[in-house]
């Protein structure tokens, strides 16, 4: 038999293997790309059903496996927003799934525990996510459209409220010795942007235990993924990013502060902000008590939640 025969069989295999594999369910092909290491990092979504096309600019700190975990972490959370029974994830990354797998996270890397906790409220809430790996750039159609994604994410991706990992920061300043550089990037705006560090995740430092809902919640918070619609507008979940009382963005700083429809609901949780973080804009008080947030904060929120009648 031939080699082009024998390549021609292999990929027939395949494809009818793939398709036994994913039949009914919905396909998301993940990818993470160093365009160019001075500008920024990529992470795309492609689902073929949903005709989604997600490209995301990450800060050029980020390492491959953060990015790849950045772009496997959204299409959880997408599947989830949009109540899919059956999703697949299909990504190249074979370092992100061994790592979610594990009960280890060498690294502490904060998105490893994030995806777990997505991929528990994918469960609760009848879910189905199931990973495939296959490998980089052998002409599998997902795989090439993802890939061609986060290349042009450098010129049209969007820019999320991305944190690089601590880990990333360390491998990046134990390789470069940028520390000279960190002068010229403006230090106090640069480390907002980054994870304090910890070992573990920070309802793990908690003296006492908490509701999965809450961490879920804080979470989706803190990495500016929720369910309002800016953020939803954001993945091409809505169409339409304003909030009902006609404001063009409705993002929960807007929920808690400016909405004149939540004014009184809101009334205790920005109390409980303004007293816990007294100095600095809303974003960084808001992004300071989220960090670390205390027992009435977290029942606040899930209050607000409510009266929102939005699980944020
Ligand atoms: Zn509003």
């Amino acid at each position: 038999m031939s080699n082009s025969l024998l390549s021609a069989c292999a990929q027939a295999q395949f494809d009818h293997e793939f398709r036994q594999l994913t039949e009914d369910s919905t396909l998301f092909y993940t990818d993470g790309s160093k365009v160019d290491h001075n500008l920024c990092v990529d992470a795309s979504v492609f689902s073929p059903q949903l005709h989604a096309e997600l490209m995301h600019k990450l800060s050029p700190y980020t390492s491959i496996l953060s990015t790849e975990a950045y772009a496997i972490y959204t299409a959880i959370t997408i599947a989830i927003d949009l109540k899919l029974s059956d999703a697949t994830i299909i990504t190249d990354s074979l370092s992100v799934l061994e790592t979610v797998k594990n009960h280890h996270n060498p690294k502490n890397n904060y998105l490893i525990p994030l995806i777990k906790s997505v991929l528990e409220e994918a469960g609760r809430n009848g879910t189905s996510v199931k990973f495939i790996w296959i490998p980089s750039h052998r002409g599998i159609e997902g795989n090439e459209k993802a890939d061609q994604l986060a290349k042009r994410a450098i010129r049209c991706g969007i820019e999320p409220n991305f944190k690089v990992p601590y880990s990333d920061l360390c491998a990046v300043i134990k390789e470069k010795n940028i520390y000279t550089r960190w002068r010229i990037l403006k230090v106090p705006i640069f480390f907002t942007n980054i994870f304090n560090r910890s070992d573990k995740p920070w309802y793990f430092r908690l003296k006492t235990k908490i509701s999965r809902e809450i961490v879920v919640m804080i979470n989706r918070l803190r990495s500016n993924h929720y369910n309002l619609n800016h953020s939803l507008h954001r993945k091409n979940l809505v169409d339409d990013p304003s909030c009902s009382c006609g404001s063009p963005q409705q993002d929960i700083l807007h929920m808690i502060y400016e909405c004149p429809l939540f004014k009184d609901g809101a009334r205790f949780l920005r109390r409980a902000i303004d007293r816990a973080s007294p100095s600095g804009d809303r974003i960084s008080k808001f992004t300071h008590v989220i960090a670390e947030p205390s027992a009435l904060l977290r029942r606040l929120i899930l209050s607000f939640s409510k009266i929102c009648c939005r699980h944020f």
